[in-house]
């Protein structure tokens, strides 16, 4: 779910009212095409042409600082498109394009750690556990940021007037809200009507919990478990003890990412795709500024 580059596309173009579209397309086709022959072409064709041509064009709606316009990409010939991620104007990137960063690091650090235990080093076992630790602290500091910034984000959309942004109050209001999933689900209920239980889950959901406490152990007491998580996980874990961690449950973290963020796509993406339509129909009629 793009946030914040829309691709104008024939898909985007028919959902558009017909007047609209021409002028769009207009638009777009009168900064490819100078001779007015190739202009009057059938107008998907163009699009077509225009991707030959290895260039795409984007409607900017930034949900950050509420920026926007028209904007082109070239991409180089043979190479996989780009999609263009980070807003022209403040620099922010989407909340989706974060967190697959953040998949893709904890992925490396997945793989490291499952190569590094092959080693004839008797230091093996220690950069195993080291290896892995980092892999639960970027990724529960990723899914953090991607609550938080997704909670800002729809707030800053659906609550403040076109033009104003209000998304750094809200970024900063919540500071100490999404440290612990039960509050960050509380959040989303209360303000947002997302139950994030529901949609992933309580296996998931316990999943994520059991993730984010594993990393304040990491964090804040050396890997071993503090009263917090003795007595949570009262069965055979006492207090300084070492906190358990392997490859099968860091998988299982990973896993349990990808429907989180599954699930809020699912879940939001549709009165976003709503939103956004309804935006882009203002921006071409010059309701915007
Ligand atoms: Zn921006």
């Amino acid at each position: 779910m793009p946030l914040t580059y829309h691709e104008i596309d024939e898909k985007m173009l028919n959902k558009m009212k017909k007047r609209d579209r021409e002028f769009l397309i207009t638009i777009c086709t009168g900064a490819d095409f100078e001779d007015n022959k190739r202009r009057k072409k059938e107008r998907p064709k163009c699009f077509k042409e225009m991707r030959i041509k290895q260039r795409s064009y984007y409607i900017l709606f930034c949900p950050y600082c509420k920026n926007h316009g028209l904007f082109l990409t070239y991409r180089k010939p043979n190479k996989n498109k780009q999609e263009p991620f980070q807003c022209v104007f403040c620099g922010e990137t989407n909340p989706e394009q974060k967190i697959s960063f953040t998949l893709e690091k904890s992925q490396e650090l997945l793989e490291m750690a499952k190569e590094i235990i092959k080693e004839k080093n008797k230091l093996r076992k220690a950069r195993k556990r080291l290896l892995l630790e980092q892999c639960i602290v970027v990724l529960t500091t990723g899914v953090e940021i991607y609550l938080r910034d997704i909670y800002a984000t729809l707030f800053n959309i659906q609550f403040v007037k076109e033009k104003k942004s209000l998304y750094e109050k809200f970024y900063k209001d919540t500071k100490n809200n999404f440290s612990n999933i039960g509050n960050t689900n509380k959040k989303y209920k209360d303000d947002l009507n997302i139950n994030l239980k529901q949609i992933i889950g309580q296996k998931n959901f316990d999943i994520l919990r059991m993730m984010q406490m594993k990393r304040n152990v990491i964090v804040h007491n050396n890997g071993n478990a503090d009263s917090a998580y003795a007595n949570e996980n009262n069965s055979n874990i006492t207090l300084n003890d070492q906190v358990p961690i392997n490859i099968t449950e860091v998988r299982k973290f990973i896993a349990s990412v990808y429907i989180l963020i599954k699930s809020i796509n699912k879940e939001i993406g549709p009165s976003f795709e709503n939103e956004r339509m309804i935006w882009i129909e203002k921006f071409i009629n010059g309701k915007t500024t």
